[in-house]
């Protein structure tokens, strides 16, 4: 049986903690599908590549309220997506190369197949000539999570897309079901509405998004019912198969009904791979939801185990995986030092239309956690790249400290949302004050970032 000083499960964030400071340790790293990762392959990257490209196609319907006349003439589906594809599968090709072949990793062996915890500290992964086990002093756990479906009777019978195979169909559909209110729809839902598909978004809730600040998650169910045939509060009983595609019989406030769409997108969360990986075989503990129990310098409950990204983090982004393998990386060179994951301040974006950004707590957060706090709100219509634009519902929202003008929260909804909630992160990152930021630095006039020196200025700070 092969012992290693080192075995990392997951080539995602994980792949990243190897370099030259590792080159005296036995290492394997196991790796069951693709090399990169979710973010590469499946998540971040290629969303926002059609993201981008669905921007662009929308754009001519935006320039009849600015007088330009523009229209669609169509999108090369095919194109788009042997572009998005073309980019990314050669670098997923190549780090696997790298780790499997180049001079550089001649102390690290690559085992693609799946493994799975079968004693302590001892993995056994599943290979085409078969099952072969290990043992190590020291795993990172950094197999990240999987889409998930919901109990429906019929659904995997009448078969269905998730976000890892719907980037890469064939053709476009003429009608599309999204079934899931989070990040993940919403963003496919803009894609392929952009592409001209007829897009029907089911919730069970009454609202999208629904973690986000309410007002945001207020204003984008707003926007998205203008765009999308958008069912809120509906509760999906069954779904079967038709001629042409499939059905969901659903159940809401009026009753029974049934959507039909040539094609079905899941999009209803993720689970940790912490099932799958049979951490607990090893005495690693999980938490209710099924993310690996770590503590700040992201160590499980059993010595030489450490944890990162989807698996053990419950914020689930990119950002975050590479944070916390930074951290890991140096806990594992440096035990004797080890340092803490930073979790104060960690924004997220969803790549819809418009954009949303947020970092820090909601309005609800706030009042559940009894914080005092004072909020503003800057329209994109009240500042001068706004009216170019000629936006009427997009905002940026601000909490802050009245005492010590300390920003809580910032939750944008509007054009680059991701790019503008930035200096905010790094406010709040370095403990910079509201009256300090908006006053203590030049904005450059008439750009979109007035709308944050507005809502800082809107904030009524104690005196
Ligand atoms: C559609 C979509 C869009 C997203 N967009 C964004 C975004 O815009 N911004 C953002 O910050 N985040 C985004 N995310 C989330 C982001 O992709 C993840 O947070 C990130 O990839 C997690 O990295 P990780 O290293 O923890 O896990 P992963 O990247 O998932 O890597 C885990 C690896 O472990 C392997 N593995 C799993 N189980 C086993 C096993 N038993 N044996 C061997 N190998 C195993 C997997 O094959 C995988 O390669 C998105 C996710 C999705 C699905």
């Amino acid at each position: 049986m092969p012992h290693y000083d080192l075995v990392i499960i997951g080539t995602g964030s994980g792949n990243s903690i190897l370099d030259q400071r590792f080159a005296d340790k036995k290492i394997a790293v196991v790796e069951k599908g693709v090399f990169g990762g979710t973010c590469l392959n499946v998540g971040c990257i290629p969303t926002k590549m059609f993201v981008h490209a669905a921007d662009v196609a929308a754009s001519p319907a935006s320039g009849a309220r600015l007088g330009v006349d523009a229209t669609l003439d169509g999108v090369r589906w095919p194109e788009i997506r042997d572009r998005v594809f073309g980019r990314i599968d050669p670098i997923a090709a190549g780090g696997r190369e790298y780790r499997t072949e180049h001079e550089d990793n001649a102390n690290v062996t690559v085992y693609e197949g799946e493994a799975r915890f079968t004693g302590y500290k001892e993995l056994t992964v599943e290979l085409p000539g078969g099952a072969e086990t290990l043992t190590a002093d020291q795993f990172v756990l950094a197999a990240g999570g999987r889409a998930v479906a919901p109990d429906v009777p019929g659904l995997a019978e009448t078969g269905y897309h998730t976000s890892d195979t719907i980037m890469r169909i064939d053709e476009l559909p003429s009608r599309m079901v999204v079934l899931g209110s989070g990040f993940i729809g919403a963003e496919f839902a803009h894609v392929f509405a952009s592409f001209g598909v007829e897009v029907t978004v089911v919730a069970r809730s009454g609202a999208l998004l629904r973690s986000e600040d309410d007002d945001i998650s207020e204003r984008y169910t707003e926007l998205a019912s203008s765009r999308f045939d958008v069912r809120l509060n509906r509760k999906t009983v069954r779904a079967h198969r038709t001629p042409t595609g499939v059905a969901l019989e659903l159940e809401g406030p009026d009753g029974a009904e049934t959507v039909e769409a040539d094609l079905l997108l899941v999009a209803t969360g993720r689970h940790p791979n912490s099932d799958v990986l049979d951490v607990e075989k090893t005495g690693v503990t999980t938490l209710p939801s099924g993310h690996v129990e770590v503590d700040d310098h992201q160590r499980t409950a059993v010595e030489g185990i450490y944890a990162l990204g989807d698996i053990s983090s419950p914020y689930e982004l990119k950002h975050v995986a590479n944070h916390e393998a930074r951290v890991v990386q140096h806990n594992l060179l440096h035990p004797d030092e080890p340092i803490a994951s930073d979790h104060r301040f960690v924004p997220h974006a969803v790549f819809t239309a418009p954009q949303i950004a947020t970092v820090g707590i909601t309005e609800r957060d706030a009042r559940e956690r009894g914080v005092r706090y004072v909020t503003a709100t800057q329209d994109y219509a009240g500042i001068a790249y706004g009216w170019a634009m000629e936006d009427t519902s997009s905002f940026a929202k601000l909490l802050a400290d009245p005492a010590t003008g300390q920003l809580l929260g910032a939750h944008i909804i509007g054009p680059q949302a991701a790019t503008l909630i930035q200096t905010l992160v790094q406010a709040m990152s370095f403990g910079l004050d509201a009256r300090s930021m908006a006053r203590g630095q030049y904005w450059i006039h008439p750009a979109m970032p007035e709308l944050i020196e507005n809502a800082l200025l809107n904030l009524p700070l104690d005196e």
